[in-house]
Protein backbone atom coordinates (compact mmCIF):
# COMPACT_ATOMS: atom_id res chain seq x y z
CA UNK A 1 0.00 0.00 0.00
CA UNK A 2 1.59 3.59 -1.04
CA UNK A 3 0.81 6.88 0.07
CA UNK A 4 -0.60 8.31 -3.16
CA UNK A 5 -1.58 12.38 -2.67
CA UNK A 6 -2.17 14.57 0.14
CA UNK A 7 -4.87 17.26 0.23
CA UNK A 8 -4.89 20.05 2.99
CA UNK A 9 -7.00 22.83 3.60
CA UNK A 10 -6.57 24.55 6.83
CA UNK A 11 -8.34 21.87 8.64
CA UNK A 12 -7.82 18.68 7.37
CA UNK A 13 -5.40 16.55 5.58
CA UNK A 14 -7.06 13.78 3.03
CA UNK A 15 -4.79 10.95 2.49
CA UNK A 16 -5.12 9.06 -0.79
CA UNK A 17 -4.14 5.82 -0.65
CA UNK A 18 -3.11 3.47 -3.31
CA UNK A 19 -3.49 -0.73 -2.73
CA UNK A 20 -1.48 -3.38 -3.92
CA UNK A 21 -4.68 -4.39 -6.24
CA UNK A 22 -4.62 -1.24 -7.50
CA UNK A 23 -7.93 0.44 -5.78
CA UNK A 24 -7.65 3.57 -3.84
CA UNK A 25 -9.15 4.49 -0.26
CA UNK A 26 -8.69 7.40 1.84
CA UNK A 27 -7.56 8.66 5.08
CA UNK A 28 -7.96 11.80 6.86
CA UNK A 29 -5.36 13.35 9.71
CA UNK A 30 -7.90 15.77 11.92
CA UNK A 31 -7.98 18.15 14.83
CA UNK A 32 -3.99 17.88 15.01
CA UNK A 33 -4.02 14.51 16.53
CA UNK A 34 -6.78 12.17 15.05
CA UNK A 35 -6.79 9.52 12.72
CA UNK A 36 -10.22 8.67 10.51
CA UNK A 37 -9.74 5.64 9.06
CA UNK A 38 -11.37 3.36 5.87
CA UNK A 39 -12.62 -0.29 6.59
CA UNK A 40 -13.63 -1.32 3.34
CA UNK A 41 -13.32 -0.20 -0.34
CA UNK A 42 -16.42 1.17 -1.23
CA UNK A 43 -19.36 0.82 1.04
CA UNK A 44 -22.51 -1.98 1.33
CA UNK A 45 -24.57 -0.50 2.79
CA UNK A 46 -25.35 2.60 0.05
CA UNK A 47 -26.59 5.65 1.96
CA UNK A 48 -28.15 7.76 -0.53
CA UNK A 49 -26.50 10.74 1.04
CA UNK A 50 -22.47 9.28 1.45
CA UNK A 51 -20.40 9.57 -1.55
CA UNK A 52 -18.04 6.95 0.14
CA UNK A 53 -20.95 4.43 -0.46
CA UNK A 54 -21.87 5.62 -4.13
CA UNK A 55 -20.70 2.48 -5.75
CA UNK A 56 -21.33 -0.07 -3.34
CA UNK A 57 -19.04 -2.43 -1.52
CA UNK A 58 -15.68 -3.44 -3.66
CA UNK A 59 -13.88 -4.99 -1.41
CA UNK A 60 -12.99 -5.50 2.28
CA UNK A 61 -9.70 -4.27 3.36
CA UNK A 62 -7.56 -6.54 5.76
CA UNK A 63 -6.38 -5.44 9.22
CA UNK A 64 -2.90 -5.07 7.90
CA UNK A 65 -4.37 -2.32 5.06
CA UNK A 66 -6.60 -0.62 8.23
CA UNK A 67 -3.51 -0.28 10.54
CA UNK A 68 -1.41 0.53 7.80
CA UNK A 69 -3.20 3.67 7.05
CA UNK A 70 -2.07 4.92 10.66
CA UNK A 71 1.43 3.23 10.03
CA UNK A 72 1.80 5.36 7.27
CA UNK A 73 0.35 8.86 8.65
CA UNK A 74 1.72 8.35 12.24
CA UNK A 75 5.43 8.83 10.06
CA UNK A 76 4.21 12.24 9.27
CA UNK A 77 1.86 13.56 11.91
CA UNK A 78 1.35 12.94 15.36
CA UNK A 79 -1.75 10.19 16.01
CA UNK A 80 -3.10 9.58 19.48
CA UNK A 81 -6.59 9.04 18.48
CA UNK A 82 -8.46 6.97 15.56
CA UNK A 83 -12.22 7.11 14.42
CA UNK A 84 -13.07 4.00 12.29
CA UNK A 85 -15.35 6.03 10.72
CA UNK A 86 -13.86 6.46 7.22
CA UNK A 87 -15.13 4.54 3.96
CA UNK A 88 -17.27 1.57 4.62
CA UNK A 89 -19.36 -0.50 7.37
CA UNK A 90 -16.71 -1.28 10.10
CA UNK A 91 -19.70 -3.93 11.19
CA UNK A 92 -19.58 -5.56 7.50
CA UNK A 93 -15.59 -6.37 7.87
CA UNK A 94 -15.72 -7.05 11.59
CA UNK A 95 -13.05 -9.98 11.64
CA UNK A 96 -10.45 -7.30 10.10
CA UNK A 97 -11.65 -4.23 12.45
CA UNK A 98 -11.69 -6.17 15.33
CA UNK A 99 -8.08 -7.32 14.62
CA UNK A 100 -7.19 -3.57 13.41
CA UNK A 101 -9.02 -2.57 16.77
CA UNK A 102 -6.18 -4.53 18.86
CA UNK A 103 -3.55 -3.37 16.67
CA UNK A 104 -4.18 0.30 17.85
CA UNK A 105 -4.99 -0.12 21.61
CA UNK A 106 -1.13 -1.83 21.69
CA UNK A 107 0.20 1.25 20.26
CA UNK A 108 -1.97 3.41 23.08
CA UNK A 109 -4.47 5.10 20.56
CA UNK A 110 -7.83 5.78 21.98
CA UNK A 111 -10.39 4.64 19.52
CA UNK A 112 -13.97 5.55 18.54
CA UNK A 113 -16.16 4.40 15.67
CA UNK A 114 -19.64 5.11 13.78
CA UNK A 115 -21.40 2.85 12.53
CA UNK A 116 -25.04 2.13 10.74
CA UNK A 117 -25.44 -0.26 13.23
CA UNK A 118 -25.84 -4.13 11.35
CA UNK A 119 -25.97 -7.01 12.48
CA UNK A 120 -26.86 -6.10 16.25
CA UNK A 121 -24.72 -9.32 17.44
CA UNK A 122 -21.55 -7.53 16.09
CA UNK A 123 -22.88 -4.15 17.17
CA UNK A 124 -23.15 -5.89 20.85
CA UNK A 125 -19.96 -6.65 20.44
CA UNK A 126 -18.51 -3.95 19.59
CA UNK A 127 -19.82 -1.70 22.18
CA UNK A 128 -18.39 -4.15 24.36
CA UNK A 129 -15.25 -3.58 23.46
CA UNK A 130 -12.81 -0.96 25.18
CA UNK A 131 -13.10 1.70 22.70
CA UNK A 132 -14.15 5.97 23.46
CA UNK A 133 -16.90 5.99 21.57
CA UNK A 134 -19.49 4.58 19.51
CA UNK A 135 -21.60 6.97 17.32
CA UNK A 136 -24.83 5.04 16.01
CA UNK A 137 -26.11 6.26 12.97
CA UNK A 138 -29.47 6.57 12.95
CA UNK A 139 -30.29 9.80 10.85
CA UNK A 140 -34.39 8.27 10.37
CA UNK A 141 -36.23 7.27 13.27
CA UNK A 142 -39.09 6.36 10.73
CA UNK A 143 -38.34 3.16 9.01
CA UNK A 144 -39.75 4.14 5.56
CA UNK A 145 -37.20 6.82 5.12
CA UNK A 146 -34.17 4.69 6.61
CA UNK A 147 -35.12 1.66 4.23
CA UNK A 148 -34.94 4.63 1.69
CA UNK A 149 -31.94 6.61 2.23
CA UNK A 150 -30.12 3.65 3.88
CA UNK A 151 -31.45 0.67 1.66
CA UNK A 152 -28.85 -2.07 3.01
CA UNK A 153 -29.06 -1.00 6.46
CA UNK A 154 -31.72 -2.36 8.90
CA UNK A 155 -35.14 -0.98 11.19
CA UNK A 156 -35.04 1.80 13.02
CA UNK A 157 -37.05 0.44 15.35
CA UNK A 158 -35.60 -2.72 15.79
CA UNK A 159 -31.82 -0.76 16.01
CA UNK A 160 -33.28 1.35 18.93
CA UNK A 161 -34.85 -1.50 21.13
CA UNK A 162 -31.81 -3.25 20.48
CA UNK A 163 -30.09 0.10 22.45
CA UNK A 164 -32.36 0.15 24.86
CA UNK A 165 -32.07 -3.93 26.30
CA UNK A 166 -28.36 -3.50 25.47
CA UNK A 167 -28.17 -0.73 27.19
CA UNK A 168 -29.53 -2.35 30.74
CA UNK A 169 -26.86 -4.38 30.55
CA UNK A 170 -24.10 -1.68 30.40
CA UNK A 171 -22.70 0.82 33.23
CA UNK A 172 -23.71 4.09 33.14
CA UNK A 173 -20.04 5.21 32.24
CA UNK A 174 -20.55 2.45 29.31
CA UNK A 175 -23.62 3.76 28.55
CA UNK A 176 -22.28 7.65 28.17
CA UNK A 177 -19.96 6.53 25.53
CA UNK A 178 -22.57 5.64 23.02
CA UNK A 179 -24.08 8.08 20.71
CA UNK A 180 -27.12 8.37 18.21
CA UNK A 181 -25.42 9.86 15.09
CA UNK A 182 -28.42 12.41 13.01
CA UNK A 183 -27.54 14.12 10.16
CA UNK A 184 -30.11 16.76 9.59
CA UNK A 185 -31.28 16.96 6.12
CA UNK A 186 -33.93 19.87 5.12
CA UNK A 187 -37.76 18.91 5.05
CA UNK A 188 -36.44 15.25 5.52
CA UNK A 189 -35.69 14.44 9.24
CA UNK A 190 -35.70 18.15 10.64
CA UNK A 191 -39.43 18.60 11.66
CA UNK A 192 -40.61 18.80 15.72
CA UNK A 193 -41.93 15.39 15.56
CA UNK A 194 -38.71 13.89 14.39
CA UNK A 195 -36.79 16.38 17.13
CA UNK A 196 -39.40 15.41 19.81
CA UNK A 197 -38.98 11.08 19.13
CA UNK A 198 -35.32 11.46 19.18
CA UNK A 199 -35.08 13.21 22.17
CA UNK A 200 -37.48 10.60 23.89
CA UNK A 201 -35.57 8.30 22.43
CA UNK A 202 -32.12 9.37 23.49
CA UNK A 203 -33.67 10.16 27.21
CA UNK A 204 -35.08 6.72 27.33
CA UNK A 205 -31.56 5.05 26.16
CA UNK A 206 -29.35 7.32 28.21
CA UNK A 207 -27.66 8.12 25.60
CA UNK A 208 -25.97 11.37 24.16
CA UNK A 209 -26.61 12.96 20.45
CA UNK A 210 -24.82 13.98 17.95
CA UNK A 211 -25.98 16.22 15.09
CA UNK A 212 -24.31 16.38 12.34
CA UNK A 213 -24.21 18.91 9.47
CA UNK A 214 -24.45 17.34 6.39
CA UNK A 215 -21.94 18.10 3.92
CA UNK A 216 -23.31 18.14 0.39
CA UNK A 217 -22.35 15.03 -2.16
CA UNK A 218 -25.37 15.36 -4.04
CA UNK A 219 -28.85 15.04 -4.24
CA UNK A 220 -29.65 16.21 -1.02
CA UNK A 221 -29.84 19.68 1.26
CA UNK A 222 -28.59 20.41 4.73
CA UNK A 223 -31.26 21.56 6.72
CA UNK A 224 -31.13 25.29 7.55
CA UNK A 225 -28.51 26.24 10.22
CA UNK A 226 -31.96 27.95 12.11
CA UNK A 227 -33.26 24.41 12.39
CA UNK A 228 -29.67 22.78 13.25
CA UNK A 229 -29.36 25.03 16.61
CA UNK A 230 -33.43 24.87 17.36
CA UNK A 231 -32.66 21.24 17.49
CA UNK A 232 -29.48 21.57 19.41
CA UNK A 233 -30.97 23.93 21.90
CA UNK A 234 -34.48 21.61 22.40
CA UNK A 235 -32.25 18.96 23.95
CA UNK A 236 -30.26 21.25 25.74
CA UNK A 237 -32.98 21.63 27.33
CA UNK A 238 -34.38 18.10 28.11
CA UNK A 239 -31.04 17.71 29.80
CA UNK A 240 -29.74 15.33 26.57
CA UNK A 241 -25.93 15.84 26.22
CA UNK A 242 -25.53 17.18 22.11
CA UNK A 243 -22.96 17.65 20.12
CA UNK A 244 -22.60 19.20 17.00
CA UNK A 245 -20.50 18.47 14.09
CA UNK A 246 -16.80 20.31 14.89
CA UNK A 247 -15.81 22.44 11.89
CA UNK A 248 -13.54 19.68 11.00
CA UNK A 249 -15.96 17.39 10.09
CA UNK A 250 -17.89 20.37 8.10
CA UNK A 251 -14.65 21.02 6.15
CA UNK A 252 -14.90 20.17 2.37
CA UNK A 253 -11.83 18.58 2.55
CA UNK A 254 -12.13 15.34 4.45
CA UNK A 255 -15.57 15.86 6.16
CA UNK A 256 -18.03 13.31 7.10
CA UNK A 257 -19.58 11.30 4.10
CA UNK A 258 -17.28 12.88 1.55
CA UNK A 259 -14.53 10.49 1.23
CA UNK A 260 -14.37 8.19 -1.79
CA UNK A 261 -13.16 5.27 -3.49
CA UNK A 262 -11.89 7.03 -6.48
CA UNK A 263 -11.77 10.95 -6.71
CA UNK A 264 -11.32 11.30 -10.52
CA UNK A 265 -13.53 8.56 -11.32
CA UNK A 266 -15.95 9.81 -8.69
CA UNK A 267 -15.35 13.45 -10.84
CA UNK A 268 -14.86 15.03 -6.80
CA UNK A 269 -11.88 17.08 -7.49
CA UNK A 270 -10.79 19.93 -4.71
S1 LIG B 1 -22.67 6.83 5.58
FE1 LIG B 1 -21.32 5.17 6.35
S2 LIG B 1 -22.61 3.34 6.14
FE2 LIG B 1 -23.57 4.88 4.81
S3 LIG B 1 -22.64 4.57 2.76
FE3 LIG B 1 -21.39 6.11 3.84
S4 LIG B 1 -19.71 4.95 4.76
FE4 LIG B 1 -21.35 3.48 4.27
Amino acid sequence: MKLLQTIESDLNRLFIFELRDGHKIESVHYRGDTLCVSTQVGCPVICSFCASGKRGLIRNLSAEEIFEQYRIVSGLFPVRRIAVAGIGEPLSNWQSVKSAFWFFKEKGLKVSFYTSGYPLNRLSELIDLSHCGVTVSLHFISDDKRKRFMPFSGSSLKLLEFLRLKGGSLTRKKRSKISLGYVLFKDLNDSEKDLRLLTEWALRLGVSVTLLRYNETGGFLPADEERYEHFFRYMRSRSVKVTLSTRFRRDKIGGCGTLVVDREEAEVMI
